[in-house]
């Protein structure tokens, strides 16, 4: 099995990349609204709890 050590969280789903396969041209974009988002106490509970037990 390959090892992932390599972990990247993106904060909030406003990327200003576009790649075509993420979001295509013309594609209509619905945005998570903030009340949405995970708090940071979320975010280091899925750290804590989920990728670095799975060894990240
Ligand atoms: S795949 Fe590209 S457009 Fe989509 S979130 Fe990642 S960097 Fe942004």
């Amino acid at each position: 099995m390959n090892s992932i050590d390599y972990l990247r969280i993106s904060l909030i789903d406003r990327c200003n990349f576009r790649c075509q396969y993420c979001m295509p041209e013309g594609a209509e974009l619905n945005y998570v609204w903030r009340q949405d988002w995970l708090s940071r106490e979320e975010i280091l509970i899925l750290l804590r709890e989920v990728f670095i037990p799975l060894g990240f």
